[in-house]
C-alpha cells in the first residue's frame, strides 16, 4: 500500500498546537505517528510523513497538510489525534475511549476506520465507533480515501493509565494492515551461551558478559553496511549470527 501518515496540529507549546490534558495531544500524536509509519514501513508498505510543524494558525496548518498529501498518489490518509472532553482528570474506572472519522459511510476508509477502533478498543479503550463528518477538512480535501483517527482522550485518567504510544501505534496497523512487523529481538536479550561461562567454572556458575549492541538485521548486508560504518569510524565490530 502507499500511505499517507500525519500527525494533526502543530507541536506541542505553538500556535495551533493540539489539546493539553493528563498528556500533550501533539506530543504523542507524533510518536504513534512515527511508530506507525516505522511498522508499515518494515512491512514493506510505501509511506509518507505529513505532518507539518510550522503552520502559521489552525488553517494554516490543515492547509498545508492537505498539500502534502494531495502531492502523492496514495491509498490511504492517516491523521492521527487525541481527543479531549472527557473532563475526569481523577478517573472514574472508565476510559472514554477511541473513535475515528471518515468523510461518508461510503467512503474507502470506512472499512479501515472499523478495523482499526476494534483494534484499539481491543486493548481496553471503550469503542465510540466510526462517525462521519463532511466537515473536517483533511477528509474533506485529500484526495485519497481519508481516516482521522482520535486515538483516546488526553483529560481522562483512565485513558492515560491505559494508554503507551506503541501499543496504539500497533492497533492502528493492524487494524489497516491486518498485522504488525516481527519485533526484532536483540543480543542483549538473548542467554549466555554456553561458551560465554567462565573457563573451568562448575556448570552452575555462569558469567554475565555486556555486549555493545548498534543493531540487529534480517539481512546480512545490512548489518555489513553497519560494520563497515563502524570500521570507517574507527571502531571494530564482529558479526554475530543468531537464531530468533
Ligand atoms: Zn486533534
Amino acid at each position: 500500500m502507499i500511505v499517507n501518515v500525519h500527525a494533526g496540529h502543530n507541536p506541542a507549546g505553538m500556535i495551533a498546537c493540539g489539546a493539553v490534558g493528563l498528556i500533550d495531544e501533539s506530543t504523542e500524536n507524533r510518536r504513534v505517528k512515527d511508530e506507525v509509519m516505522r511498522q508499515l514501513k518494515a512491512l514493506g508498505h510505501t509511506v509518507y510523513d505529513c505532518t507539518v510543524n510550522n503552520g502559521s494558525s489552525q488553517g494554516d496548518v490543515l492547509k498545508k497538510i492537505v498539500e502534502k498529501c494531495n502531492a502523492h498518489k496514495a491509498d490511504l490518509d492517516i491523521s492521527i489525534h487525541f481527543n479531549a472532553g472527557a473532563n475526569d482528570k481523577n478517573g472514574n474506572g472508565r476510559t472514554t475511549g477511541t473513535e475515528v472519522f471518515v468523510h461518508s459511510a461510503s467512503s474507502m476508509a470506512k472499512e479501515y476506520a472499523d478495523k482499526v477502533c476494534r483494534e484499539i478498543s481491543a486493548l481496553g479503550f471503550r469503542n465510540r465507533g466510526v462517525k462521519y463528518s463532511t466537515t473536517l477538512y483533511v477528509l474533506k480535501n485529500t484526495k485519497a480515501p481519508s481516516m482521522l483517527i482520535e486515538c483516546c482522550f488526553v483529560d481522562d485518567k483512565d485513558d492515560v493509565k491505559l494508554y503507551d504510544y506503541k501499543k496504539m501505534a500497533s492497533a492502528v496497523v493492524r487494524g489497516i494492515v491486518g498485522k504488525n512487523p516481527e519485533p526484532v529481538k536483540t543480543e542483549a536479550t538473548s542467554e549466555v551461551k554456553p561458551q560465554d561461562k567462565i573457563p573451568g567454572g562448575s556448570a552452575s556458575e555462569s558469567k554475565t558478559l555486556y555486549r555493545v549492541q548498534v543493531g540487529a538485521y534480517a539481512d546480512r548486508s545490512n548489518a555489513e553496511a553497519m560494520k563497515d560504518r563502524l570500521g570507517k569510524a574507527g571502531i571494530d565490530a564482529v558479526i554475530v549470527q543468531v537464531s530468533v
